[in-house]
């Protein structure tokens, strides 16, 4: 079957967050043209599904009962609004029972990692089923993709292209007719056939892995906004849509904090150069935002910022440029699988930055022996994004003069062509944002 040009459109958790807005989403894709259609759960049903975890991983299953029958009645009645008809209904609840009931059998025996992943599963099972009929109750040629017979990540836990592909196109390939096909975003099955998922927001990540194995012509992420904003609209009061990012620039926004992106997102259509623009499926008329391989020169594009962040400075006590030295340290945090954010150097010591502090103590004990050692927590990277070629003049200065009143701990230019980066504290990170906003787009 030929897939080529096909476009794969992805609906976030508020976009299909009630029966009204799974309507509306449902005109939107029934336009006459032959789509993929990657929905989340509902909104809020995610963060329910890993309460409900936490409660059994606790041992507390009338907690999560509780939880669970909330949930159930919330469903029930989105069925009840969504379905004209009594036939249609009666699916639905025959859906969304189904579901519940699989999650209530895990209330009953020992729950792992393993249980936690098949819970998680159901948001996007649910709210796949309930699209589909709902499709079919309008009279739409829709069909269901079953993301667990072709969505699979390897032994490394990252996505396997190759098998993602041949078993997508054998699903596509059993419905040559169908004009729409609906699919479930975020979850996929491991190494072992497990069901897993690609990390939470990981939606976005699933339809650009789709983009890329059907070679689509654009991947749409349609979200509750008017694509990626200048700054983070969560924090600071004035900020506006910007119109095109570079991939490297988008990627850069996702990685440091635009929750707008799954960081991994843009990788895949970068890679096979599928323009991504991103939508608002409260106002699709709005012009979003255009993802692709050009550049617009001489412009900064946006800020965001990245929390949790922990800073680490090994001072050394021996001559730290001595080569080697370097490796030593990355190969410390290498053997804990921690990755480093931001790097600076000076003559006697390195600062580095990680997020993930799963091995904190244990990187620290290595590192002891290299120096002395220490550590700043509750940071925060805000990421400057735009043209920062180092030949452009007086970007970085303007960066750098926003953040006078600031107490900056680490800078870091020049990586790449496309950011600056500061390490400040948490607690001024709404500060900095909204005078980077007026520095940079007079807004804020
Ligand atoms: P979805 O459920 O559709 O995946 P998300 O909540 O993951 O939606 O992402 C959209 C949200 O991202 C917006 O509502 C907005 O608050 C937040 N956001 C953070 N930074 C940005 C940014 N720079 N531009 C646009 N939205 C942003
Ligand atoms: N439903 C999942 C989450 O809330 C995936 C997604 O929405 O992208 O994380
Ligand atoms: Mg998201």
């Amino acid at each position: 079957m030929n897939t080529i040009g096909m476009k794969v459109l992805k609906f976030g958790g508020t976009s299909v967050g009630s029966a009204q807005r799974m309507q509306e989403v449902a005109k939107l894709i029934n336009d006459g043209e032959r789509k993929i259609v990657v929905l989340s759960a509902m909104s809020g049903t995610t963060n329910t599904l890993v309460e409900i975890s936490d409660y059994l991983y606790k041992k507390n299953p009338e907690g999560a009962n509780e939880i669970i029958n909330r949930l159930e009645a919330k469903y029930r009645k989105h069925i009840d609004e969504l379905y004209a008809t009594s036939e249609y209904r009666q699916k639905g609840w025959d859906l969304v029972k189904s579901h519940f009931d699989l999650i209530r059998s895990y209330t009953k025996d020992l729950f792992t990692l393993f249980e936690e992943k098949v819970i998680l599963a159901q948001g996007e099972l649910i709210s796949t089923g309930m699209m589909n009929y709902y499709l079919q109750e309008c009279g739409v040629n829709a069909v269901l993709l079953p993301a667990l017979e072709f969505m699979r990540t390897d032994k490394n836990a990252e996505p396997d292209p190759v098998y993602i592909k041949e078993k997508l196109q054998m699903q596509l390939e059993l419905h040559p007719d169908a004009d729409i096909y609906i699919t479930q975003g975020f979850i996929c099955r491991n190494a072992y056939g497990e069901i897993d998922n690609l990390q939470r927001g990981g939606s976005d990540y699933t339809a650009s892995l789709i983009g890329a194995a059907v070679q689509a012509s654009e991947i749409q992420i349609w979200t509750d906004i008017d694509g990626m904003h200048n700054n983070d609209p969560r924090i600071v009061d004035k900020t506006s849509p910007v119109r095109h990012l570079q991939f490297e620039e988008a990627a850069e926004l996702a990685y440091f904090g635009a929750k707008i992106l799954h960081p991994t997102c843009i990788q895949p259509a970068k890679y096979a150069n599928i323009p991504v623009r991103l939508l608002n499926t409260m106002d699709p008329q709005a012009e979003g935002t255009l993802i692709c391989n050009d550049t617009e020169k001489g412009r900064i594009k946006a800020v965001a910022a990245k929390d949790n962040i922990t800073a680490i400075k090994i001072k050394s006590s021996r001559m730290l440029l001595a080569y080697g030295f370097l490796r030593k340290v990355f190969e410390i945090f290498e053997s804990y699988q921690t990755s480093i954010d931001m790097i600076c150097t000076s003559e006697v010591g390195v600062s580095v930055s990680i997020d993930n502090v799963k091995h904190l103590n244990e990187i620290l004990d290595d590192l002891k022996k290299y120096g002395t050692v220490t550590v700043d927590r509750d940071m925060c990277i805000v990421c400057v994004v735009g043209d920062l070629d180092w030949e452009n003049l007086g970007f970085e200065a303007k960066a750098l003069d926003a953040m006078r009143d600031i107490p900056v701990r680490m800078i870091s230019y020049g990586g790449s062509n496309y950011n600056i980066s500061f390490l400040i504290r948490e607690c001024d990170k709404k500060a900095a944002l909204q005078s980077l906003s007026k520095a940079l787009f007079n807004e804020g």
